[in-house]
């Protein structure tokens, strides 16, 4: 069973290829702009609360506070994306018998947005996990298809030059 990181988990809903590539370490990720002013977010925000806290190797949450998982994140453009990842955070430690809610802030944009893991997310998150399986099984990544936020993706001059 392939041990699916929370990076991983949410590249799933982005993209099949980049799925599969950053699975197979190859990766421009600390290169693109996009990603640097996360870390530089990472880094910087909220300060005094941050104790990063790792599950198994696999997720890196952003800090806990009276039982609620805190995720911090740089825009909401991609605010589904960020939910399914809090979830799954929520589920690796539904798995190890903790149950907690979570809530998304967003420093830049002075907002937040609580998230509960029910028990259909439970189910949606299984599911998940088996269709990732699959695809990490293939021996090559799937055929790059061009989709709207391809441009803001670390992987584009490989997929496309
Ligand atoms: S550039 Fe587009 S097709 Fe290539 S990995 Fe990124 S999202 Fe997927």
């Amino acid at each position: 069973m392939i041990q699916v990181s929370g990076t991983l988990y949410s590249y799933f809903f982005l993209c099949a290829r980049k799925l599969w590539l950053y699975h197979n370490h190859i990766s421009f990720e600390s290169e693109h702009p996009a990603v640097q002013l996360g870390k530089e977010l990472d880094e910087n925000s909220y300060k005094r609360q941050r104790h990063q806290i790792d599950i198994d190797g696999i997720a890196k949450i952003d800090y806990i506070k009276d039982s609620v998982v805190y995720e911090v994140k740089k825009s909401d453009k991609q605010s589904q994306m960020a939910i399914n990842q809090l979830k799954y955070y929520l589920y690796l430690l539904y798995l190890k018998g903790v149950k907690m809610s979570g809530q998304i802030n967003y420093p830049l944009l002075k907002k937040s947005l609580k998230v509960e893991l029910l028990d259909i997310d439970i189910k949606e998150i299984e599911h998940n996990l088996l269709l990732i399986e699959q695809e990490l099984q293939k021996p090559v990544p799937p055929v790059a298809q061009k989709k709207l936020f391809c441009t803001n993706c670390a992987y584009y001059d490989f997929c496309f030059s």
